[in-house]
């Protein structure tokens, strides 16, 4: 077989029902790319014998390789062992090892060992055992005469990861010694920009990326741009040129990139307010204390957030925050005026030097002509600099929170000093 190559099937009704989502896949998928195994196909069959006999077999057929997860359990809708011993015409055999590794399994948990679990000890003739350090139900692989083979995971997703890094890994690796390189990525995160301006704006720079591609992933909270090597390019070249992509990309984005890859935009927040020596209050209205729940997410938090008011009535925003009675009254609660009363408020209250103050109308109900649905202003405070900024957020009212709190996080941003060398 020249190209490392596998599809993979998950078996399970629930995946079908959409009761359970299919995050093995999605996970081998990242985990093979990072080896340079490419996923050619995967497909989702339910707890049917016929259904998982074609799917692994048509996959036999077109790419020689084969990653299963699901139906290897005790109970009668697990089939993926029977149905994938029979396309390789094998009997089942207990494997007395795994039958006394059962036992001592159950016997260490003081309960009783079910009689079916005996099936969980059997395995095809000849099939090499993976083994399972998170559950019963270990890993198995099957090959052919033709060098064609399937690996039969659990599809308890804690259970089948283990496997894969304590075996599987392993095993394709030595079985494609000569594959391409790595796929990699890098993901710059943006925020506070549109896909299709963002797309435009960085248009010149991305032919001569060649071959690295280039994805604008947008979502509520912002557009992700991420930039792959797919492997023709060995591991060092593909990260220098990956490099060399984010710097001339970066150098194009200005304050609307935040990070890179897994980073948050809470994590910037938070480490530049700690570097800063920057304490923070927040005042929020329409977000509810989403913002507050962000921030106190990640562990540190006490290291510069002082407070979190949820003033959500007008009274409260009075009472607790010192916005003046005559300001609701003439501007509105959702005004310039209003959000910039509560950051003050909150800032003096509360003794931090930083604040935000998020006002806004999330909806389904509340909007106006003046003032539809997804109008927010957001106020940032950091010492003597006062920033408001006005906002038309679409969507529902997740959506429009959402937005909202990732703004003012972003707005915040804006007024932090950068740390060294960021
Ligand atoms: P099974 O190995 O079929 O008995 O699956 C055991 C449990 O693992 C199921 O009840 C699901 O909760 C979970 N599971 C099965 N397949 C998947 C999958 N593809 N992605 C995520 N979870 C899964
Ligand atoms: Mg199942």
């Amino acid at each position: 077989m020249a190209e490392a190559a596998v599809e993979i099937v998950a078996v399970g009704n629930e995946l079908l029902l959409g009761e359970t989502v299919d995050t093995n896949a999605a996970w081998l998928g990242r985990r093979l790319a990072a080896v340079g195994v490419r996923v050619a196909r995967r497909a989702t069959v339910g707890d049917t014998a016929a259904d998982i006999r074609d799917a692994v077999t048509e996959a036999l057929e077109r790419t020689g390789a084969v990653i299963c997860t699901g139906g290897l359990g005790p109970t009668p809708d697990d089939l993926t062992k029977p149905v994938v011993a029979a396309i390789f015409r094998r009997e089942l055999v207990l494997d007395a090892a795994l039958l006394e590794a059962l036992r001592r399994r159950f016997e260490a948990r003081g309960i009783r060992m079910a009689p079916n679990n005996r099936t969980q000890a059997e395995v095809p003739a000849g099939a090499t055992i993976f083994p399972n350090p998170r559950g019963t139900a270990p890993g198995l692989l099957l090959e052919d005469e033709r060098g064609r083979f399937a690996i039969l995971l659990p599809g308890v997703p804690a259970e089948m990861r283990a496997i894969v890094d304590g075996s599987v890994i392993d095993y394709l690796v030595r079985r494609w010694p000569a594959r391409p390189g790595p796929i990699l990525h890098r993901t710059l995160r943006t925020t506070g920009i549109p896909e299709s301006t963002l797309a435009e704006r960085v248009a010149d720079l991305l032919p001569p990326l060649e071959p690295l591609t280039v994805a604008f992933l947008p979502s509520a909270v912002g557009v992700d741009i991420r930039l792959t090597s797919w492997g023709g390019l060995p591991a060092a070249e593909a990260r220098r040129r990956l490099e060399a992509a984010d710097l001339a990309l970066t150098a194009r984005l200005g304050g609307h990139l935040y990070g890179r890859d897994a980073q948050d935009l809470v994590d910037v927040v938070s480490e530049r307010l700690v570097a800063a020596g920057l304490s923070l209050s927040l005042a929020e209205s329409c977000t509810g204390g989403l913002i507050a729940k962000r921030l106190t997410d990640r562990p540190g938090a006490s290291g510069f957030l002082t407070a979190g008011i949820v003033s959500y009535s007008n009274e409260a925003k009075v009472a607790l925050l010192g916005v003046r009675p005559e300001t609701l009254r003439d501007h509105g609660a959702v005004s310039v005026e209003t959000a910039r009363e509560m950051a003050d408020g909150v800032r003096a209250r509360t003794g931090a030097r930083a604040a935000i103050a998020v006002t806004g109308i999330a909806g389904p109900d509340g909007g106006s002509e003046a003032k539809p649905v997804g109008t927010v202003w957001i106020a940032v405070a950091v010492d003597g600099a006062m920033d408001v900024r006005h906002f038309r957020f679409p969507g529902d009212r997740a959506e429009v929170r959402e937005r909202a709190a990732q703004a003012a996080l972003a707005l915040l941003l804006e007024h932090l000093p950068r740390a060294e060398g960021s």
